[in-house]
């Protein structure tokens, strides 16, 4: 348990200035956060000099774990020999990361280079539309993404976000974004079962690229698995056969990297898994584990190539100051290179089996109706009743990241998503995360759990 807070004084008029001048992600003002002050390995302390395990590797983001004294040195020494330089020309540590990405990628891809996932998905949509313009087919503006899925917080990004609770109070938000069906065998919507279904999840997008008229689609965008929507982990043969309705009808498939890239799916991207190869690529988070901010959109060869093509018209009219500054670069480069030294990306394929075994300890929780897992990631969504699957109410997923955190444990939730199914409870650990860690989360978590029935 953690020690009872007591309030510094220093802790007080930090608190203070929190309240006059911050203004935090997603939630009311909390008179009491946490002041986070130091973190090493997968452990966090806190200004108390609490010590709790970070269950979601912050926002699903710092794959290596925390304290990594290389990644500091690699941002160090680059910012000492060239702090910056427009990507209207070039540098080296971009130059070196864009064959990088393109290596893990396994094909050739052209990279450009931004600071966050949202940015990196709307240079994607606008990749693809100026694309089909180069293509003769101007008319093809139209996105497909999936209910449930997270995109990014920008008007576009967030169009593609299929989660209706926080887009509601900012819309009418960009233009031309259709929405799906989720890929969710737990809650089938098309009232199948796997195994003896159609793959209707899959096929949906068929239907709805003809009835919209294939020429105006320009692309579908997905997450390998939808990750902060709740971990809805699609069957094996669902994004071949999305890849393969796609290419019946010139469709681009953007597939979003963004959490399931660099290592946590168990392969060094998401889909990788699935034997897909995508026409765009967007990846942030653990592209440099989180120590600065960096995404990239990357783009099949032949595409990038038409906006090369002579006449003076075609290049792609894009800027981004801050996008791909040598110093994240530099740093994405080592954390790459540390995870291939150090076989993270294999740990992590490992971790998320032990996780899953071990999640078995919870398989029977009166309150827990589906366990589901990708890689080094899980979705333990809670329920009222298991035969009725009722989503629990918000309270008891409060309740259990409350008595996990009294434990030591960080974990998440996917809150404020869709109305009336906030219930899944996430875990994302860095890779550094020890077998014996791996216990306690477990361990933490079901104690937490059986506080539901005091
Ligand atoms: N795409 C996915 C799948 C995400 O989970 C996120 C953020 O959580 C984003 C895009 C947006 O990334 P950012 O917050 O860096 O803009």
């Amino acid at each position: 348990m953690q020690k009872e807070q007591t309030v510094s004084q220093e802790k007080q008029e930090l608190l203070d200035k929190d309240r006059a001048h911050m203004w935090h992600h997603m939630s009311p003002y909390n008179p009491n956060p946490m002041i986070a002050t130091e973190a090493k390995g997968s452990w966090v302390t806190d200004i108390d000099g609490n010590r709790y395990l970070d269950g979601m590797a912050g926002l699903w983001c710092v794959n290596i774990g925390y304290g990594r004294q290389e990644l500091a040195d690699a941002a160090y020494e680059q910012l000492k020999s060239l702090a910056y330089f427009p990507l209207s020309n070039s540098h080296v540590p971009a130059i070196e990361l864009s064959e990088k990405v393109s290596e893990w990628l396994g094909e050739e891809y052209r990279v450009f280079f931004s600071n966050s996932g949202s940015e990196a998905n709307e240079t994607a949509f606008k990749i693809a539309r100026q694309y089909h313009q180069h293509k003769g087919q101007p008319r093809r503006y139209k996105f497909i993404s999936r209910h449930r899925a997270y995109h990014g917080n920008t008007m576009g990004s967030l169009a593609a976000t299929g989660q209706s609770i926080r887009k509601q109070q900012y819309e009418p938000l960009a233009p031309g974004f259709l929405h799906v069906s989720p890929p969710y065998c737990y809650r089938c919507p098309f009232g199948k079962t796997y195994g003896s279904c159609n793959l209707e999840c899959a096929q949906v997008f068929d239907e709805v690229i003809n009835w919209e008229g294939a020429e105006s689609v320009a692309a579908v965008i997905m997450e390998p698995t939808i990750t902060g929507g709740g971990v809805i982990v699609p069957p094996p043969e669902y994004l071949p056969k999305v890849r393969e309705i796609c290419d019946k009808y010139g469709v681009l498939l953007i597939i979003d990297e963004v959490i399931c890239g660099f290592g946590r799916s168990g392969r060094k991207f998401g889909h990788q898994n699935f034997g897909v190869k995508p026409d765009i690529v967007t990846m942030a988070k653990g592209i440099t584990s989180a120590y600065l901010p960096l995404s990239a959109t990357a783009v099949r060869a032949e595409i990038a190539d038409l906006f090369n093509e002579p006449g003076g018209n075609q290049h792609f009219r894009h800027v981004n100051t801050f996008g791909g500054s040598p110093a994240a670069c530099a740093l994405a480069l080592k954390n790459m290179d540390i995870m291939e030294k150090e076989g993270l990306i294999e740990r992590s394929a490992e971790l998320g089996v032990l996780l899953r075994q071990k999640l078995s300890i919870i398989e029977d929780h009166p309150n827990v109706g589906d366990i589901r897992s990708f890689g080094f990631m899980a979705g333990i969504e809670l329920v009222e009743n298991r035969q009725t699957k009722e989503p629990a109410a918000p309270d008891k997923l409060t309740k259990v990241i409350g008595e996990c955190k009294k434990r030591g444990l960080i974990i998440g939730r996917n809150g404020e998503t869709v109305p009336g199914f906030n219930n899944i409870l996430t875990l994302s650990p860095p890779f550094s995360t020890t077998a014996e860690e791996v216990d306690f989360i477990v361990n933490m978590l079901k104690e937490a759990l059986d506080t539901l029935s005091d």
